[in-house]
């Protein structure tokens, strides 16, 4: 009967949820555990001027070395905004980032700035300006070198909050970055308001490229009229890059030029170059 029906399907529902939860509260007990004991490890993405080729900055991506695998941020991240993990979490975060800041500067003598996503949950947090300010010092680096990343949505949940906030980042000297612009519901007009210092064209609208440019182009557009510095996200081919190039796009980033790369391979190919060039000038 249709009665008999709904009840098997809600059964199957609860048992469903139930499932769900114990997965997630598992875990939300691992991720507590892994940052105890040290699972968690920064991946960096080489952010280039496309017009020169130069290396201009890096994005810090988080990883969880699990058993030998390394699990992706998407599948934990959410588990770690709902369950309040993200606020430690992200505090390791900007506390590694700006440590290595640091390295770079003490070892290499390269001052190379970091961009950190930080979630919404931790945007919304009371205690993220004062932790990102207490890092920049404890480690004694220039705000300049430290780019917080926000996406577009987690600044349109509170518009009043957000410009709270970026100003007193803004007026710290923090970079401000809007992540994956264009894949959410921005107000163009609160967007003026935002003391933000560069926006980041999603993926999705340079995987189109060629082809399909209309948001790329309007997203370029946008950027020269705000003054800003525009960054395209996953570059993957020539034909996207040059599309880039000849309109006036000044930073790329993609699996193109490099996918995000553990600590020791990054300073390899990107780092450790810089401090035989500066003691073959100190040298001579
Ligand atoms: P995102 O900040 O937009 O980072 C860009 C994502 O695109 C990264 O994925 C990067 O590896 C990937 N990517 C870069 N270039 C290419 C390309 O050419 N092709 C393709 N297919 N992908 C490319 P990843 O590292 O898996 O990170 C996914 C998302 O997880 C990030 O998106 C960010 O929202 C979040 N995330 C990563 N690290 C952190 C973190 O430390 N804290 C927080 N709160 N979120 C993080
Ligand atoms: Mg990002
Ligand atoms: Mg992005
Ligand atoms: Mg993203």
């Amino acid at each position: 009967s249709a009665k008999a029906a709904g009840t098997n399907q809600w059964a199957f529902f609860k048992q469903q949820m139930t499932e769900r939860a114990a997965v997630r509260l598992r875990t939300e007990a691992s991720l507590h555990d892994a940052l105890i004991n040290k699972e968690f490890v920064l991946h960096f993405q080489p952010k280039l001027d496309i017009q020169t080729g130069q290396l201009i900055g890096c994005e810090a991506l988080i990883r969880w070395q699990k058993d030998g695998r390394l699990i992706s941020p998407m599948s934990f991240i959410p588990v770690a905004e709902e369950t309040g993990i993200i606020i430690p979490l992200g505090q390791w975060v900007i506390e590694e980032s700006c440590r290595t800041i640091k390295k770079w500067q003490n070892e290499y003598n390269f001052s190379l700035p970091i961009a950190v996503n930080v979630a919404s949950q931790q945007f919304e947090h009371s205690s993220l300006v004062p932790d990102i300010k207490k890092a920049a010092l404890r480690y004694q680096i220039a705000p300049e070198l430290l780019e917080i990343e926000i996406t577009e949505t987690s600044l349109m949940n509170d518009v009043q909050l957000a410009i709270k906030k970026l100003d007193e980042l803004r007026s710290a000297g923090f970079g401000i970055a809007v992540d994956d612009f264009g894949t959410g519901y921005s107000s163009l007009s609160y967007l003026r308001h935002l003391p933000i210092t560069t926006m980041k064209i999603d993926r999705c609208f340079v995987s189109d490229l060629p082809k399909e440019s209309a948001i790329a182009s309007t997203i370029l557009m946008l950027g020269k009229q705000l003054d800003l510095k525009i960054v395209a996200e996953g570059i993957e081919n020539e034909a996207q890059l040059t599309w880039l190039q000849e309109r006036g796009c000044l930073i790329g980033q993609g699996y193109y030029f490099s996918k995000p790369l553990p600590l020791n391979i990054f300073e390899d190919k990107y780092i450790k170059q810089h401090s035989t060039e500066a003691k073959t000038l100190s040298s001579r």
